[in-house]
């Protein structure tokens, strides 16, 4: 019989993630709006689980993609005892390290395997099947978890144990969230001074300030005005939240990380629900008085 493979949470980056493991695997797919699990499995081959339980019962692999590892927890419960021993769990959220470790622990009980395996890549990586996956657990369970993110990735990486993946991922998304506050307030100021923004990136590109992004997200997002809804702000503001009590828990004092993450805080709250991570240089840009073009 062909080993089922689950997988939960058909949002922004995880269709294009499942759509990739159902070309590779026989996938059962289940999302809180069902009729988007509905429209996955007709087009894509896939089945459509009713509940969290009939797909975690039909599937020895499990792939989730949430948004915060509190409604991995609640997933994990509502599947209840259909959880059974020797399944692995592939949480493919941005969760955070304490959070894996609590779900870890939970499963550990009825004989499940976890492993961490945030991603990165954006939307654009999942659709190439090129994302980056940053693997925490035993090394035996990451092993096993390599073939079934493989569909979906350019780059697999062991990074240590349980959490280990989740705090990676935390600092590398507030290391995306200061670079877009730092390049937004000075390219407002260049723009300000007469230097005409797609020019001011094409240097910064070939110096030692240059990122992804002045050399994606400006240009692409910022400068062409077109503001394309891929990843939330709120996402985002989420990761710093993460990202800070990685720091914390390390004992690391930090002076920037704070300020970026009471600048996202206090972006938000002029954006509407749905704003995109890159939407929060519209604030810098009524700061500034001006737009970065
Ligand atoms: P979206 O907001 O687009 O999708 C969220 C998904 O979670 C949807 O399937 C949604 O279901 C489901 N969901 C939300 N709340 C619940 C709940 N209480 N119970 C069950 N299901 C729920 O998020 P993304 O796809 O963008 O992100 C998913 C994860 O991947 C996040 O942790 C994010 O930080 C991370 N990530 C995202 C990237 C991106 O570029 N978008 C890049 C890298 C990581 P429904 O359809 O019903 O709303």
């Amino acid at each position: 019989m062909l080993e089922k493979v689950g997988f939960i949470g058909l949002g922004a980056i995880g269709t294009p993630m499942a759509r990739h493991v159902a070309q590779a695997f026989d996938t059962v797919v289940w999302n809180r709006t069902t009729a988007k699990a509905g429209a996955f499995a007709q087009d894509h081959g896939a089945t459509a689980a009713a509940t969290p339980r009939e797909l975690v019962a039909a599937c020895a692999v499990v792939i989730t993609c949430l948004p915060t590892s509190q409604e991995v927890a609640a997933v994990i419960a509502a599947a209840g005892d259909a959880w059974h021993p020797g399944q692995l769990l592939i949480d493919a959220t941005s969760g955070d390290p304490a959070g894996s470790r609590g779900n870890a622990a939970t499963l550990a009980k009825r004989g499940v395997a976890f492993v961490d395996a945030p991603v990165s890549g954006g939307v654009s990586g999942a659709e190439r099947g090129k994302l980056t996956v940053m693997l925490g657990g035993p090394e035996a369970n990451v092993e096993r978890a390599r073939r079934y993110v493989a569909p979906y990735a350019g780059k697999i990486e062991h990074v240590g144990p349980v959490g280990a993946g989740h705090a990676l991922k935390a600092i590398n998304n507030a290391l995306l969230a200061l670079n877009i506050v730092a390049a937004g307030e000075g390219l407002a100021a260049l723009v300000k001074l007469g230097v005409p923004a797609q020019r001011a990136v094409d240097v910064i590109n070939a110096s030692s300030g240059r990122s992804n992004v002045t050399e994606n997200l400006i240009p692409e997002r910022v400068i062409t005005r077109a503001w394309p809804r891929t990843f939330s702000a709120a996402l985002l503001d989420k990761d710093l939240g993460v990202a800070l009590a990685v720091l914390e828990d390390a004992g690391v004092q930090s002076e920037i990380y704070p300020a970026v993450k009471r600048f996202y805080a206090e972006a938000r709250k002029v954006l509407d629900a749905g704003a995109d991570h890159v939407e929060v240089i519209k604030r810098v840009e009524v700061a500034a008085g001006g737009e970065i073009r």
